[in-house]
């Protein structure tokens, strides 16, 4: 069956871009050119993914991105435009896996999708992953440290999943980079290096030592000793 993505965008000319576009590499496509009526068709019809354009007529982007997320996981990438900076962080911030800027190339939006929906599946399949103290259960989006239970982003988690992923691997800045956002951000920016020190900070208490470390001009890697 194929997978089924629903577009919100109000402008018609984009819409039916994105329509064409996606039906021909083969997945199901439905427009809403509003927020209601895409909340609406979200709750008919529950879409393996969403396409979000932020401003619409009615209901703000970043209020519908909310509401959609109060449902099961469910990857939304929101399209933006250049300049709307605050716009990107607060959608990131509210639960958006990811966003592209207007106007993009079609080739780009297709492959933040498979990115996306790969590991949307990934998260699907229920597996508990441990490496020393730490304990993930993908599927619920539960984070313990000895049992104690750790509330992450969802962001902050796919991060770590990363990591939990490969225990006692050395992951550059880039190979985390393209497996959390399909993209790199480049040698200049800070934006994993934001993330790490907020997991540290949730992840570690006095008694434990530190298990997602640096190491120096490469990246990090997620070990159980010290
Ligand atoms: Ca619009």
């Amino acid at each position: 069956m194929s997978q089924h993505i629903l577009v919100v965008e109000d402008e018609a000319e984009i819409a039916s871009y994105l329509r064409r576009g996606l039906v021909y590499a083969g997945y199901t496509v439905e427009v809403a050119t509003s927020g209601a009526a895409a909340l609406a068709a979200a709750r008919e019809r529950p879409p393996d993914m969403v396409i979000l354009d932020l401003g619409l007529p009615d209901i703000d982007g970043l209020t519908v991105a909310q509401r959609l997320r109060a449902g099961p996981p469910l990857p939304i990438l929101m399209l933006t435009a250049r300049d709307a900076v605050a716009d990107r962080v607060a959608g990131l911030e509210g639960g958006a896996a990811d966003y592209l800027t207007k106007p993009f190339a079609f080739e780009e939006l297709l492959a933040r999708i498979h990115v996306q929906l790969r590991r949307h599946s990934a998260q699907q399949e229920r597996e508990i992953l441990v490496v020393g103290a730490l304990t993930m259960d993908a599927a619920a989006h539960e984070v313990r440290v000895s049992g104690r239970r750790v509330e992450l982003t969802a962001k902050e988690f796919e991060v770590l999943d990363v990591f939990m992923r490969h225990p006692r691997q050395v992951l550059t800045r880039e190979q985390v980079y393209d497996r959390v956002w399909g993209y790199d951000f480049g040698s200049d920016s800070n934006v994993l290096e934001v993330y790490v020190r907020a997991l540290r900070q949730k992840l570690e208490s006095a008694d434990t030592p530190r298990m997602l470390q640096t190491v120096r001009g490469v990246g990090y890697v997620l070990r159980e000793d010290t």
